[in-house]
């Protein structure tokens, strides 16, 4: 018996969850939260369609929230297992369960101080100490070491390249005289990024589960220096501050190495540059750490990673302090949407004074201060205030931690055989589908498109 159940990221790009049951093993492969519009937000309150208490353990491929941000509720619905990891992830989850845990307890006493919750009082999703029992779970492997899973089946990890420790996960069920290979994306990173190596190609496999979050669309392919040299340079130049939304983990150090490298090769006027992010520090120290997974020049990635001109703001302190200080300087905090975090008083500090600059990365969902940056927006609701945008903005493309469709039909090509069953997941329909079609008519793969609660048989599906 070989099944495989879709229970998130399906027909949408949050919640991953898949569970793989074979003879004697229930293994979930991530427990991902949903995230974004409420409808979503809200399955992360109902019971999941399968028995969490009977899910025998969970292989996470990546610590980003919506891979693995569902497993402190999973322990409290009894999920009593172990949780494998690369040891990258298993250090990041501590950071990213944590505080996690620390929004929803955060969330929750708003709620009950504001009166809005339809329940008294306003519970959080999870608890810091569910975040704690989840977290002492978390067993590491190093990547392509096998791990025994049950008695047929076993599993190993190889590098993903989409941030630190995330990985692709190869698993083996070996039914009788017959062995059938299973192959989960997690989240594909791109080729030739700053930081992060090239995905691993996938191993030849029966059945693939291929993430599709960029399904039917192609990044700009202009280099990121190119794009951010010359408005960063004049900004410099007039004494102005660049203030930089950036995601804590992966993000923030992609910056720093290559706001670094064009210092140090004269592209850019060298000026002092500041993290202020508690997290953020944390993750530079985590990614200086495990640098080996990534880069055989290890040492020398680290001590890019802290050039002698970068200064950490770990406390509110030091925080408030950098208000003080004037241009020229380069400023990174997060949120990466302008959604909340420290990054909202230097926006309301160096909006309103047109030598400064913003520099966006990444994605700005729907209703973000960020997206309304994009949209044109004149002034920002900011701690209650109206703060007057003078100062110029730039969005820089090129930092995805994603391969784009192009990129994730080169990652499958690169399979040393087609897979005979492809299932598309983590996209929004339209994407998926996409993605789908171009799989089927490129390789002439099986495609499905699961929708949430789907489960296949595969021994039918695989004969
Ligand atoms: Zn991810």
């Amino acid at each position: 018996m070989l099944r495989l159940g879709f229970h998130g990221a399906a027909h949408t790009v949050t919640g991953s969850r898949h569970l793989l049951e074979s003879d004697g093993a229930r293994v979930l492969i991530d427990a991902g939260l949903f995230q974004g519009l409420k409808a979503l937000r809200e399955l992360n309150w109902k019971k999941p369609a399968f028995r969490p208490e009977k899910v025998d353990r969970v292989v996470l491929t990546h610590t980003h929230i919506d891979h693995a941000g569902y497993l402190p509720r999973l322990v409290r619905e009894g999920f009593a297992g172990p949780v494998h990891c690369t040891p990258g992830t298993g250090e990041l989850a501590g950071l990213l369960l944590m505080d996690a845990a620390k929004l929803q307890e955060e969330d929750a006493d708003f709620a009950n101080r504001k009166g809005f919750s339809k329940h008294t009082p306003a519970l959080p999703l999870y608890t810091s100490e569910d975040a704690e029992q989840a977290i002492a779970r978390l067993t590491a492997a190093d990547y392509d070491v096998w791990m025994p899973l049950g008695d047929k089946l076993q599993a190993r990890f190889k590098n993903a390249g989409h941030i630190l420790g995330s990985a692709l996960v190869e698993a083996r069920v070996n039914d009788g005289d017959r062995t059938r290979t299973l192959v989960f994306s997690g989240d594909v990173g791109g080729y030739d990024m700053l930081l992060h190596p090239d995905p691993t190609p996938p191993p030849a496999c029966d059945a693939l589960v291929i993430e599709s979050t960029y399904g039917d669309r192609l990044h700009d392919k202009t280099p990121l220096a190119d794009q951010i040299a010359a408005p960063l340079g004049r900004t410099l130049e007039r004494g102005g501050v660049v203030v930089i939304p950036a995601f804590a983990v992966g993000r923030a150090q992609q910056i720093v190495l290559l706001l670094n490298d064009m210092m140090t090769s004269g592209r850019l006027p060298s000026v002092p540059m500041h993290i202020d992010s508690p997290m953020a520090i944390d993750a530079t120290r985590i990614y200086a750490r495990h640098l080996r997974d990534h880069t055989l020049d290890a040492d020398v990635v680290a001590a890019r990673l802290c050039p002698p001109n970068l200064q950490f703001s770990r406390t509110t302190d030091e925080s408030k302090r950098l208000s003080a200080l004037s241009g020229p300087r380069v400023i990174i905090s997060a949120s990466g949407m302008l959604s909340g975090g420290r990054v909202l008083h230097h926006l309301a500090q160096r909006l309103p004074d047109e030598r400064n600059l913003l520099m966006l990365v990444g994605y700005q969902a729907a209703g973000t201060r960020g997206r309304a940056l994009l949209e044109g927006a004149k002034t920002l609701r900011i701690h209650g205030q109206d703060v007057p945008v003078r100062a110029s903005f730039l969005v820089a493309h090129g930092l995805s931690g994603h391969a784009d469709a192009d990129g994730l039909m080169r990652w499958l090509r690169a399979c040393p055989s087609p897979p005979r069953a492809v299932f598309v997941t983590h996209g929004e329909p339209a994407a998926a589908e996409a993605l789908a079609q171009r799989i089927g008519k490129e390789t002439g793969a099986r495609t499905f498109v699961p929708i949430l609660g789907a489960t296949f048989d595969l021994d039918t599906i695989l004969g």
